[in-house]
């Protein structure tokens, strides 16, 4: 009798330890967010980018069905007008018909004038190269956020280096420098995807290399499924943001 309430109470003492090792390693968002210390600011300088010839115009301001589906390869559910497309809350991403490898993208995008939310609730979209790896999209002009995940971020990945964001209804640049992974035969990475970004004509990530596809709650898997070409993919996170003036050159 003795013995069986030893092992009644041992077993109990076992279970309750595996629970809370469980309950330790459940992640959650908030657990990869990094605030400190806060990105410095730099106050960037004027003029976009026109295409330069051997450029593929992606968007012109006009025609977006031309170059871009929704997810399911139907006509894009967002707004074309004034020159520029804008994010329609639960219509989903916008993506290219083209699929890219090594890319030089410039695209201009304008969080709205009308300042609502904080954090990662002002402005968010996101750019998504080869539809796995995001370049942050944020108003983050006197907006604070986790300095992993602010405009301009390799999210969660790679912090800008500065925080070189125009104020809201202004319209910004990024010019992203990209290397697509290679691949071993088993599908880890050979060389990882590597990108370099200008926000505004300044250089806010200098040829960082990427852990893996962009998570939201975990550490990013070094290990990934092999893939190839893929198109860019726009992420519609609820907020009206625009874009404009997207060209690519494939390298
Ligand atoms: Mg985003």
């Amino acid at each position: 009798m003795k013995n069986q309430i030893l092992t009644v109470l041992l077993l109990f003492i076992a279970v309750f330890v595996v629970a809370q090792e469980e309950e330790s390693v459940k992640m959650r968002p908030e657990m990869t967010e990094i605030w400190d210390p806060e990105i410095s600011l730099v106050t960037p300088g004027e003029t976009p980018m026109d295409a330069p010839s051997d450029a593929i115009v992606l968007f012109d301001g006009v025609d977006l069905e031309n170059e871009w589906t929704n997810d399911k390869g139907e006509k894009p559910g967002w707004d074309v007008a004034n020159g520029c497309v804008t994010v329609k809350k639960g219509t989903g991403v916008i993506k290219t018909k083209r699929v890219f490898n090594d890319f030089q993208l410039h695209i201009e995008w304008r969080s709205p004038a009308e300042v609502k939310g904080k954090s990662q609730g002002r402005g968010n979209s996101g750019i998504f190269l080869q539809g796995i790896y995001e370049v942050q999209v944020l108003d983050n002009f006197d907006n604070r956020t986790y300095r992993n995940g602010q405009a301009g971020s390799l999210y969660k990945q790679h912090p800008p280096l500065v925080n070189a964001c125009k104020a809201p209804g202004v319209w910004q640049t990024y010019d992203i420098i990209y290397t697509a992974p290679r691949f071993n035969d088993d599908g880890t990475y050979f060389t990882p995807p590597t990108v370099t970004v200008l926000h505004n004509g300044v250089l806010v990530q200098n040829n960082v290399k990427l852990r893996g596809p962009t998570e939201y709650i975990g550490i990013p898997e070094y290990t990934v499924k092999k893939h190839g070409a893929a198109p860019l993919v726009l992420q519609d996170h609820g907020n009206p943001v625009s874009y404009r003036n997207i060209w690519i050159r494939e390298l």
